[in-house]
């Protein structure tokens, strides 16, 4: 079957990016909440990779297009700075690590400007690596994953089918940062509804606190049609938080954890305020700015529902 290229699904830190896919889908296809729920996972060869590598830096370089390379190659090409790249997909650090290797010798053979590369990786893709291969990635310029950790409340990462223990997810940070790579971590407020609320603020904030990665970002649960969530709430099982409780959640996760030195921030389209900062130096501001808008109850502060994305 020949590879499908993937929509382009990014972090929003990831926007100047050359989007290079590896995989598309995911291999832990099993999250209830996430649009990836049933994917398929395929894995492009390494061929093809190069490939596309190789029309990339003949482009940028000269500004010849080589026939039979897809459009869109060349439409994120053509704005690119040449300094960063994303791989895709889901989690692109599944792609089994001798050809991972052979790929990013390549980058750093064909695109030496490049500077960082960045990747989704699930905590089951980070455990099956040592921390030597880690290191071993990092030299060859892999820089950064983002993680989603989801929640730190073992109970509901059962529930969503996230596959992995909250003890799992502080291992494999460990073993991230002792290979020197950054690590990014998504959690999202109001994944447990009305019911698990209190209890998903604190367990995420103790597990925060034991991982202490370079970066958290917060997103907002979106009901996603097609997803076991989605029919759970049809269903009436799930009660979604309004946009104020999930607030009252991220307070409480900015109040109860606490961080060596983390860009801590809410800025990605899913949520309903953007709140950001370095922690532990911007707490009181970060908290005083929640505090303020839950005091004030005014939906005007707010982004509108329509303005969300995914
Ligand atoms: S591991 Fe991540 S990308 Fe894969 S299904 Fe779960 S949330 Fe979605």
């Amino acid at each position: 079957m020949s590879f499908s290229r993937p929509d382009i699904i990014r972090p929003p830190s990831e926007w100047k990016s050359y989007f290079l896919p590896l995989t598309s889908g995911c291999s832990n296809n099993t999250c209830t909440f996430c649009a990836y729920h049933g994917s398929k996972l395929q894995i492009r060869d390494v061929a093809d990779v190069k490939g596309e590598i190789d029309a990339v830096a003949l482009f940028t370089r000269s500004g010849i297009r080589v026939p039979n390379i897809p459009g869109v190659v060349y439409a994120i090409a053509q704005d690119w700075d040449g300094k960063r790249i994303f791989l895709q997909d889901g989690d692109a650090l599944v792609y089994p690590f001798p050809k991972l290797r052979e790929v990013l010798l390549y980058l750093n053979e064909k695109l030496p400007r490049v500077e960082r590369i960045g990747t989704y990786a699930t905590p089951q893709d980070i455990l099956r690596r040592s921390v030597d291969e880690l290191k071993e990635l990092r030299q060859l310029k892999l820089g950064i994953f983002y993680t989603g950790l989801e929640t730190g409340d073992d109970e509901l990462l059962q529930k969503i089918g996230k596959g992995v223990s909250s003890d799992q997810v502080i291992e494999a940070g460990k073993r991230v940062k002792d290979a020197g790579i950054s690590f990014s971590v998504t959690i999202i407020l109001g994944l447990g509804g009305i019911e698990a609320s209190k209890k998903h603020g604190l367990e995420t904030a103790r597990v925060l606190t034991e991982i202490d990665p370079d970066y958290v970002g917060a997103l907002t649960l979106t009901l996603v049609p097609g997803t076991p969530l989605y029919e759970e709430w049809e269903r009436n099982e799930f009660h979604p938080l309004s946009p104020f409780q999930s607030l009252e959640e991220l307070k409480s996760i900015t109040e109860n954890s606490s961080f060596t030195d983390c860009f801590f921030s809410s800025m990605h389209a899913s949520n309903y305020l953007s709140v950001r900062g370095k922690l532990p130096q911007d707490k009181a501001r970060m908290l005083k700015q929640l505090g303020k808008v839950l005091a004030a109850r005014d939906a005007s502060l707010l982004r509108p529902e329509f303005l969300r994305g995914l």
